[in-house]
């Protein structure tokens, strides 16, 4: 999700009007599991659990009946597994893609606490900082738990920002925001991401999943749809409503707040539910099926769908739509279905499977591009493999825009298409089945791809003849 484009060589869309759909949606709904070949030996037997002691994280949202001031409160607990002497957040609605929307904190506190500042990290001019910095009284040792709770003004705009279709938008029947409060950038095993903004429209978050419930106060009879399994609204004073939520495995959290009309449709043990706003040319009937059958096929390839929710709001429509990608959540600004399989598909690349946006975007972008080609009708990027530039690299790597496009989504999914063919597809399908199962719900890195494939030297190579894996990471993996 930089805003996910939608893929260049638009497929033909699967969903069809009316009763199809319908059939289409009993059909998928009704399906029995599907059941995919026993893992290959040295195989985890079943998914890595969540760490038990990853963050816990309580996030208060209040959006003002001006519907483009979101007032909010954040309380988290971390048990670092290194010794802390500061908390750092990262302020993504401070990026220069995003500007001129606004991140502001408030005010900071905690029993360990003794302040915080803004900390510029290249972030928009005239935007109080790309990273906040929390003080902590002394060190805190490796398994202690320190909380701390900001208070937090985010500040939305109706401008178009350089991101084109955007994390942050208002509208005239919606609001949404996603990453909108501060962000812990916490990496176990590493320690604080502090990496700086750059001007390529791309994510550049790294963020542990956490115990998140989330609460959000909207005027009147807007609907919200957002990351986590929702509970039915409550009324509150003033004529607004409550909703909550609780994601048990969030790294980060997305909000729409419209008058979305809204469908629920179950595929295996997920309820999708999707929104569109009155005048869109998809219905949510529409959408939900398309999605339903987004995660049908890639369950296929992938193995069980990673949330027992999918909340997928269409909060525009239009030419330069694109998407974006959250815990069990994904912000829609076209119903392409290339791009409903691409940003499905995300929820196992960066939503379950992490990574460091900024030090190894292709371990999301290149996977969840590559993943396109299991519609039948879908995208491959073949004619992508020869592009110049390596596939790896952090993104201060990338000349511009386009350099950054054509080598981590295109040249990637086609090293990867490329690996399939040269390992053979059953052999790669079940490696890959390996590599997602055990870096569940951890930030992978690229030797974790290395030491997934150490039985296909064929895929290996050409995954480092591409410039994705580092010789040295697959030969100290294979020796
Ligand atoms: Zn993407």
């Amino acid at each position: 999700m930089h805003a996910d484009l939608v893929p260049r060589s638009t497929p033909r869309r699967w969903a069809v009007a009316g009763t199809a759909v319908l059939l289409l949606a009993g059909c998928t709904s009704a399906a029995p599991e599907q059941s995919l070949p026993d893992p290959a030996p040295g195989c985890p037997a079943g998914r890595a659990a969540p760490a038990a002691d990853r963050p816990v994280v309580s996030l208060e949202f209040r959006l003002d009946d001006d519907r483009r001031t979101v007032t909010g409160t954040e309380a988290l607990t971390l048990t670092p597994d290194l010794p802390v002497d500061e908390l750092w957040f990262r302020l993504v609605p401070n990026a220069p893609q995003s500007s001129p929307n606004r991140l502001h904190v408030d005010a900071v506190r905690g029993p360990d606490v003794t302040g915080g500042e803004h900390v510029d990290a290249s972030a928009a001019e005239g935007s109080p900082g790309g990273l906040y910095r929390v003080d902590l009284r002394e060190t805190v040792p490796a398994g202690r738990p320190v909380s701390v709770e900001l208070d937090f003004t985010l500040r939305l705009t109706t401008e178009r920002t350089p991101a084109g279709f955007d994390r942050f938008g208002v509208d005239e029947d919606v609001t949404w925001w996603a990453s909108g409060s501060p962000l812990l950038t916490w990496e176990p095993g590493v320690g604080w991401a502090r990496d700086p903004f750059v001007e390529v429209s791309g994510e550049t978050t790294a963020a542990a999943a956490a115990d998140t419930t989330v609460s959000v106060s909207v005027p009147g009879d807007l609907v919200v749809l957002m990351t986590g399994a929702q509970e039915t609204p409550r009324a509150e004073a003033g004529g607004r409503q409550v909703w909550t939520s609780h994601d048990p495995v969030a790294r980060e959290v997305s909000v729409a707040v419209g008058a979305f009309e809204t469908a629920t449709v179950r595929t295996g043990a997920t309820a999708v539910t999707a929104g569109v706003l009155p005048g869109s040319g998809t219905s949510a009937d529409e959408l939900a099926a398309e999605t339903v059958e987004a995660i049908r096929l890639l369950e296929g390839r992938l193995g069980a769908f990673p949330h027992p929710t999918l909340t997928v709001p269409l909060v525009e429509d239009g030419e330069d739509g694109g998407g974006e990608e959250y815990s069990s959540s994904i912000l829609l600004g076209s119903a392409d279905s290339g791009l409903v399989v691409h940003e499905v598909a995300h929820m196992w690349f960066y939503g379950m499977v992490g990574n460091s946006q900024f030090r190894d975007p292709w371990l999301d972008e290149a996977f969840a591009s590559f993943a396109e080609t299991v519609a039948p009708d879908g995208h491959t990027h073949e004619e992508d493999l020869d592009l110049p530039g390596d596939v790896g690299g952090p993104m201060t790597d990338f000349a511009d825009q386009d350099d950054y496009e054509s080598r981590v989504y295109g040249k990637g999914a086609a090293a990867l298409e490329a690996a399939r063919e040269a390992a053979g597809a059953d052999a790669f399908d079940a490696a890959l089945r390996c590599y997602v199962d055990r870096q569940a719900w951890t930030i992978a890195r690229p030797p974790d791809v290395a030491r997934a494939l150490a039985d296909l030297p064929e895929a290996v190579d050409v995954l480092v003849r591409a410039g994705a894996l580092d010789r040295r990471d697959a030969e100290a993996v294979a020796d």
